[in-house]
């Protein structure tokens, strides 16, 4: 993989059409890497769920907004090699352990004292090896690092400096694929990534994240979590709010250059109807500048302005 110094990046999850909300948090990743001369860097995180074809879908779509990207599209699922090296180097230090706790079992089992909400509660950090051969022969085992650290530091753009709870938490799922929290972790350090643009129901995951990137002899990056698009009710956006991809606004008459002008108001970075374009929006770009909540898109908002 080619590495390259000072790059942000945009990560999504190929399981289908971006919508509106995964569009405007790509845009404000292009916007914070471009003008700040870093590199941007399209990474499909691809372990988990995804759909055939969506990849080619997402790209074309961040595209259509004038997004571009350093090539090459590096694609998770062909560096499992790569997780797995990291993995086995962590246990063979004895730095990992193997977790048979169902969620169940976690959300039920007496916290440490001091330990944050929902943290694990370390029931199986210290088995015998007779312990886990027997649990072995019941259910296969998650592998969770052993953390050193309650708490870890992180610096956020928009955030400022945020400390969040650091557990020992899962490298690697029961079903044998690494973490999430793993991978993109390593994929950051190995592609230069010091600069992470993303939704803020991230934000609590990036004390791991920086947690671990310091394990692995990796400075974390900076991060700018920054705010999700909700619907009229005050919920998360999703496909199941109608017309939110470039696909079925465009089937409604709604063109991208107005999905593009609407980010752009909702950013504070132009007028509502302004035609614009990402250079133009490089130019106004003020990261103190960005609103701080989210933004709450009803479906009157593909409403054109009378002139
Ligand atoms: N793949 C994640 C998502 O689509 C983003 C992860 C990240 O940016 O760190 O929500």
């Amino acid at each position: 993989m080619s590495t390259q110094l000072r790059a942000g990046r945009y990560a999504p999850s190929p399981s289908g059409d971006l919508h509106v909300g995964n569009l405007r948090t790509a845009v404000l990743a292009w916007l914070f890497a471009r003008t700040t001369g870093r590199g941007f860097l399209i990474r499909m995180e691809d372990l988990d769920r995804t759909a055939p074809g969506a990849d080619a879908g997402q790209l074309a779509d961040l595209a259509a907004l004038g997004i571009d990207w350093d090539p090459p599209v590096v694609y998770q699922s062909d560096r499992l090699a790569t997780y797995r090296a990291i993995i086995d180097g962590l246990h063979n230090a004895g730095e990992t352990f193997e977790c048979f706790c169902t969620r169940r079992e976690i959300l039920e089992a007496p916290s440490a004292p001091h330990a944050p909400q929902g943290a694990y509660p370390g029931t199986c950090r210290d088995l015998t090896e007779a312990q886990r051969a027997e649990r072995r022969s019941t259910r296969p085992p998650a592998i969770r690092i052993r953390t050193h650290v309650s708490e870890f530091a992180v610096f956020d753009e928009l955030h400022g400096s945020y400390t969040g709870a650091v557990d020992d938490f899962v490298i690697q799922r029961n079903d044998g694929t690494p973490a999430y929290n793993l991978a993109v972790v390593v994929d950051d350090a190995a592609q230069g990534v010091d600069q992470v643009v993303r939704g803020d129901d991230l934000l609590s995951s990036a004390p791991r994240q920086a947690y671990l990137a310091t394990r692995l002899g990796s400075v974390p990056p900076t991060y700018a979590h920054v705010p999700m698009v909700l619907n009229a009710d005050g919920v998360r956006l999703s496909k199941r709010d109608g017309a939110v991809t470039l696909t079925d606004l465009a089937a409604q008459g709604i063109p991208t250059t107005t999905v593009l002008s609407r980010i752009a108001s909702s950013l504070g970075l132009a007028a509502r109807d302004e035609t614009v374009d990402l250079a133009t929006l490089s130019e106004r770009f003020d990261p103190g500048a960005l609103p701080k909540s989210p933004w709450i898109l009803a479906p009157t908002e593909w409403v054109t302005s009378p002139p």
